[in-house]
């Protein structure tokens, strides 16, 4: 095995890390942690310490780390059938049990799966099948898409343009002309204080209906967004907010892009974050639970409207072009079909809600009365503290000073990760669904005890 400073050494002169200060990490400034294994909700480094993961990695490690019928069933796969495609009708035991398993768990009104490795491919996916739709339905004009400010789908190309995130545009030239963004649904940031929460919904309703206005609606194609705003801030929508936007896509005939890449498979407490919201999506983007990132793999799940009309460009067109080498990867399934067993065995959907809410709402009773903490929110197994220099006025702290990654890293010091959101002083908090209670009170026991010591 190699040593420790020889690992070290190695990361900083060859690892070009995502989403990483490159800089700062090449000089031996910025952080670095190597990870050597996984246990429940646990890590361990590899300089001993032993770290409870209040975020599942990315909220990814839903099942928790070190689940063996995962591994095994990967182990099995590989010897097996390692891979083979899936282009033109090619399928295996494997990816077929998967989709089966996967569209027995869906919304009402989806009919087929389409099998990528991560989100951001997902979404790539899905807008090249709305600009596919409305190309078969004669409507080349129809094909812009609205996001929202604060939405995250991801970092390519069209996916980094749909994110409404400063830091995925900056100097990269996105977002690309298509896309267009609306208002974030994030009642606590609103302008006027005295808006109720009913009022900031239709609020956001008008300002949509005045971007399909000015755009013109026979130039928009799809709206997307994540059931609850997730690396925006971790943001439950507001009272009755996807009823009326739903009701606005229709009226428009504007398709729905339910981007579950957080949501899917249980962690709100339901399967789908759709079902939840009783929200009629067209198209579902999702990946990090599909298989607790024991494997990469992505799903995009089709609505019966879309497949009639894709089957119908296939019968005038031929072959649908697209497709990835490693689309529907064997090992990939089998880690899909081990985990989405596992999470009905272990019953994890339902602790999703019964825990997360508890880990959320006590979360606000012990921390919520600090006169720094402006919100605590939550929904399932997704909980955010909302850091304030003045409660009174929701007065943020300026960005410089960096008081949510100062209270994150006062977490680290007594063993627990939370995520500093990218946007705001947010501290964010996805804890696999295993959770227990005892586990969620020494997160809320650290969380307070950080706050204390950053902000008094
Ligand atoms: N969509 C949502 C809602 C996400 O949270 C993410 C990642 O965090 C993505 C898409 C992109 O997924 P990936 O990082 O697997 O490309």
């Amino acid at each position: 095995m190699l040593t420790n400073d020889e690992l070290a050494k190695w990361d900083r002169e060859s690892f070009f890390h995502p989403s990483t200060h490159l800089g700062q990490f090449a000089r031996g400034e910025a952080p670095q942690r190597i990870v050597t294994s996984g246990e429940g909700v646990f890590i361990t480094d590899r300089d001993g310490n032993r770290l409870l993961d209040g975020f599942a990695g990315l909220y990814c490690v839903n099942v928790g780390y070190g689940r063996q019928e995962i591994a095994e069933a990967i182990a099995d796969q590989a010897r097996e059938l390692a891979y083979y495609h899936a282009y033109a009708g090619h399928g295996s035991e494997v990816n077929i049990t998967l989709s089966k398993m996967v569209m027995d768990r869906a919304p009402e009104g989806m009919a087929r799966v389409y099998f990528g490795l991560g989100g951001s491919d997902a979404n790539e996916t899905n807008i090249k099948l709305v600009w596919y739709y409305n190309n078969i339905l004669g409507r080349p004009e129809k094909k812009k898409i609205i996001s929202r400010w604060r939405g995250y789908h991801g970092s390519g190309l069209m996916t980094g343009s749909l994110t409404g995130l400063e830091l995925f545009h900056k100097k990269f030239d996105l977002p690309l002309a298509q896309v267009i963004h609306t208002e974030a649904p994030y009642y606590y940031r609103r302008e006027d204080s005295n808006m109720s929460e009913a009022e900031f919904t239709a609020h956001c309703v008008a300002r949509l209906e005045e971007l399909i206005a000015a755009e013109g609606a026979d130039t928009i194609a799809a709206f997307i967004g994540e059931p609850v705003l997730g690396t925006g801030g971790i943001v439950p929508p507001p009272a009755g907010y996807w009823q009326a936007i739903q009701k606005v896509l229709d009226k428009h005939d504007i398709l729905m892009i339910a981007d579950e890449v957080v949501t899917g498979f249980g962690r709100l407490g339901s399967m789908f974050g759709s079902d939840h919201y009783g929200i009629k999506p067209d198209l579902i983007t999702s990946a990090k639970g599909l298989t607790s990132a024991y494997a990469p793999l992505s799903a995009t799940i089709v609505g019966q409207k879309m497949w009639d009309v894709l089957t119908r460009g296939t019968d005038e067109y031929g072959v649908l072009g697209h497709g990835w080498t490693y689309s529907a990867h064997p090992i990939g399934a089998a880690a899909g079909v081990a985990n989405l067993k596992l999470i009905d065995q272990l019953g994890l959907v339902k602790n999703a809600g019964e825990t997360g809410t508890y880990f959320w709402q006590t979360m606000r009773e012990q921390v919520g009365g600090h006169a720094h903490v402006g919100e605590v929110r939550g929904e399932g197994m997704l909980c955010a503290v909302e850091l304030v220099a003045d409660k009174d006025k929701r007065a943020f702290f300026d960005p410089a000073e960096g008081k949510g990654a100062k209270v994150v890293a006062a977490m680290l010091k007594r063993g627990v990760i939370a995520r500093a959101m990218p946007q705001g002083d947010i501290i964010g908090f996805a804890p696999p669904l295993c959770l227990t209670r005892q586990e969620a009170d020494q997160i809320i026991s650290v969380t307070k005890d950080a706050i204390t010591e950053v902000l008094g």
